[in-house]
């Protein structure tokens, strides 16, 4: 399948119970960590940056597919059609 992460002006949608706002996402992420050790060698990450991530897939939180999730505009990112019900307020 092959999902993408969503860019900033798009989001995950499953399009099969309409979904906008709960998946489970498995990635693979690749990151050079900048860990930070006291002399007795108790220590911590301090600093993470990832070089690169793939997502390995995206499971439906409300009805469990995970073949089903589509990328979509944000409703910011096109205002001219905004007939759609405004559920996600916040
Ligand atoms: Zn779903």
């Amino acid at each position: 399948m092959g999902i993408a992460i969503p860019g900033d002006s798009e989001r995950w949608r499953c399009t099969g119970c309409g979904n906008l706002t709960r998946f489970d996402v498995t990635r693979t992420v690749r990151s050079r960590d900048y860990v930070h050790l006291d002399l007795s060698g108790d220590g911590d990450v301090e600093e993470r940056t990832v070089l690169s991530e793939t997502i390995e897939s995206v499971r439906c939180r409300w009805c469990g597919a995970t073949d089903s999730v589509e990328i979509i505009a944000r409703p910011d990112a096109d205002r001219g059609s905004s007939s759609e019900s405004a559920t996600g307020r916040s």
